[in-house]
């Protein structure tokens, strides 16, 4: 709490009582904490790309490395720009969701279209690791929401999906209609979630295993625009895991 005291006087100027306001900055002091942890997080992500960039650009400068080791240098340079460029998106996405959040159009879009358009975009990840996704749209079915942005949260999900299986894994694409939402299931039959990661999951740069996620190329961001994107849209994001069996995760939108 912070307090505040005015004294409250009399003509004569003598003091007659006091008042005391008690303002509740729990939430003021929450979203402070959030910022700086954020930007601290958003440092450190970039940091450790840059710094592995600065260290071998500098051997690459000073000539102490030739041939094929310099050619595999480039390669680590070049593999840590790519990374870079992926944070720099996702974080730009992020903050457009958060800033342009009144100007998103809503209009009524297919669900089939939003199906496939993110499988297209998914194929080649999945087919690299000999994967199968099916897909199941019983009819006609629409909802509500930006479409854009429907793919994006889809894309997300599928790709996770891909990560975090082993090779040749099947994954399965749901929707179902049940009380006035669409829901989009993309389920997995990868490595699995414990129980006490599942809440922590949907925050920004939050990572299981920060190591295989850094290695195949994740931001650690993927989820948190999952679950902006539902929020934008009066949805909801949630998953069921479990360890080694595989993960479903639900994406629900209003018709
Ligand atoms: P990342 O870029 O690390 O994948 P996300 O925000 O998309 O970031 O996901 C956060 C974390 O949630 C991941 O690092 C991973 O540990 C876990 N995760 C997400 N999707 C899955 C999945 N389908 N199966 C297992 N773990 C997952």
């Amino acid at each position: 709490f912070q307090v505040c005291m005015a004294p409250v006087a009399e003509k004569k100027g003598k003091i007659i009582s006091l008042v005391l306001t008690f303002t509740d900055i729990t939430k003021t002091r929450r979203l402070e904490l959030v910022r700086k942890d954020f930007v601290a997080n958003v440092s450190h992500e970039l940091k450790t790309p840059l710094t592995s960039i600065g260290g071998f650009a500098e051997i690459l400068v000073n000539k102490q490395a030739e041939g094929k080791q310099a050619q595999q240098f480039l390669e680590i340079i070049f593999d840590n720009v790519k990374q870079m460029q992926l944070i720099v998106e996702d974080l730009l996405l992020l903050a457009s969701l958060e800033n342009d959040e009144k100007q998103i159009t809503m209009q009524s879009c297919s669900v089939e279209h939003i199906i496939e358009e993110s499988l297209r975009r998914c194929t080649y990840k999945a087919s690299m690791k000999k994967m199968v996704i099916e897909s199941k749209v019983q009819r006609k079915l629409y909802c509500m929401g930006n479409e854009g942005l429907l793919i994006q949260a889809m894309v997300n999900l599928i790709l996770n999906a891909i990560l975090y299986s082993e090779e040749g894994k099947t994954i399965s694409i749901v929707v179902e209609e049940v009380e006035n939402q669409i829901l989009f299931k993309v389920q997995d039959q990868g490595c699995g979630i414990a129980e006490e990661n599942l809440e922590r999951i949907f925050e920004r740069f939050y990572r299981v295993d920060k190591a295989r996620s850094r290695k195949e190329g994740g931001t650690g961001l993927g989820l948190s625009i999952v679950k902006h994107i539902a929020n934008i849209h009066n949805g909801n994001i949630s998953v069921e895991s479990h360890i080694g069996e595989g993960s479903t995760f639900t994406l629900s939108i209003p018709q």
